[in-house]
């Protein structure tokens, strides 16, 4: 049975009072960002809660309440999942429709009018600073079609690839809140495979990449790894992440060191951070590995290790015609976020508050769950048909893509991530038209 609150939260909504995500907002009668957590249509102004002693009948975070007028989520994250558990109780039970505490915001008109801003109203920050920015390669079925394209279709995962979580050091600067828009990089391109010297040019292979990122809460020394089994603990929660990729780019320039300018001119995530804790009833197995052994460092005692998210991608033109490209589920994944946690870490590298994790892209076996149009249209080879009969094999200026992630099937319990959106902006031009 699904808890009710006495807001009017719509049916669908992703936040309902099972989700409780933190994000960082704006708005009309506050200018600098502040945290905020989203309950239906409406986002909870946590710095005006707290100066109006919203968090009273809450003594534990009493000590720490100036975590709620800091300008990022890290201090609040810092905090620990123990706090991170208690303050979402805490804000469940006060808009609960049976609340213990009426009188610090259900009976409290004032107050309500003055915290509780529809969230159209809302403007939306990162939500933490992001210090370091990781991005690995844990869908299982994507490193395969990937390899398939590439390689010999026997050997299309590489020989590591069911031993490690494969990542790279990645680029936190252009990491963005959704909204922002991304300009189509230019660079070295090799036109032709037998050219012989790449060209400079826009990009013309522009792609999207279906993640999930998550937030390290709790940092390491350096030197000392952190330990696969209690990696949860660093682990704040999740957003929807688009790692945008400029496969034309990526080709040329990623042997021998990897991925360079084809990943790092923007990555896109969602606003509002799910919590681990919110994320527990839909834990599931992740992909299997065939029966290959997994070091000792890297094996966990539980094996619902991942979460059974809903994934979609939509493309909508210019013209504004809305196509679905990819409908897929987070179970997708051989590795979970402590798998990441451990391996980054395991010859002692320290992480931070703040710091920023991608999954890789998440994409299932059949065409419509592929997580990337490269895979969709097989390498550039075929045509994706959009809903207005207009054809893409990569993304056009002015194209905006749009992810949404939800777990749950009870339409007054869902937990959701919302959406993930950018559009595509023309390449940067010197020259004046
Ligand atoms: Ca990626």
């Amino acid at each position: 049975m699904a808890m009710k609150s006495w807001l009017d939260i719509p049916a669908g909504s992703h936040f309902s009072l099972a989700n409780i995500p933190f994000a960082m907002i704006t708005h009309a009668a506050a200018s600098t960002p502040r945290p905020a957590v989203a309950i239906g249509d409406h986002a909870l102004d946590l710095e005006s809660f707290t100066a109006n002693s919203g968090f009273r009948d809450l003594s534990i975070i009493q000590p720490h309440q100036s975590v709620f007028s800091e300008p990022t989520l890290n201090a609040f994250a810092a905090l620990g999942r123990p706090f991170h558990s208690v303050v979402r109780k805490y804000l469940q039970d006060v808009l609960n429709e049976k609340t213990t505490y009426p009188e610090v915001l259900k009976d409290n008109r004032d107050l309500r009018a003055q915290c509780l801003i529809p969230i159209k109203d809302v403007t939306m920050h990162l939500p933490m600073k992001i210090g370091d920015y990781t991005d690995f390669y844990a869908g299982m079925n994507h490193a395969q079609n990937c390899g398939v394209l590439f390689r010999d279709p026997s050997k299309a995962l590489q020989p590591n690839y069911k031993h490690l979580p494969v990542g790279y050091h990645g680029r936190a600067s252009s990491v963005v809140v959704s909204g922002t828009p991304i300009r189509r990089p230019s660079g070295q391109i090799l036109e032709r495979p037998d050219a012989d010297m790449p060209m400079f040019s826009p990009c013309k292979r522009l792609d999207y990449e279906l993640e999930l990122g998550g937030f390290i809460c709790k940092a390491n020394k350096m030197g000392e790894p952190v330990q696969v089994n209690s990696a949860e603990d660093y682990l704040f929660g999740l957003v929807l992440m688009n790692d945008w990729s400029a496969r034309d780019i990526q080709a040329w320039e990623m042997v021998p060191l990897g991925p360079f300018n084809s990943k790092n001119f923007g990555t896109s995530i969602s606003p509002w951070v799910v919590l681990a804790d919110a994320l527990e009833p839909f834990r599931t197995k992740g992909l299997d590995s065939g029966g290959v052994v997994t070091l000792a460092y890297l094996e966990e005692q539980r094996k619902d290790k991942v979460y059974d998210i809903k994934l979609e991608v939509d493309l909508k033109t210019p013209q504004g015609t809305t196509t679905p490209l990819t409908r897929t589920s987070a179970r997708n994944l051989l590795y979970s976020f402590p798998q990441f946690i451990a391996h980054h870490t395991v010859g002692g590298c320290p992480l931070s508050v703040g710091d920023l994790m991608g999954s890789g892209t998440i994409s299932g076996t059949e065409t419509q769950s592929f997580g990337s149009m490269l895979e969709q249209n097989k390498g550039g080879k075929e045509t994706i048909k959009l809903q207005d009969g207009s054809e893409r094999k990569f993304l056009e200026d002015g194209d905006t893509v749009i992810f949404r992630g939800c777990c749950g099937a009870d339409v007054s319990a869902l937990v959701g991530f919302g959406s993930c959106e950018g559009t595509i902006l023309p390449t940067y031009s010197t020259t004046t038209t």
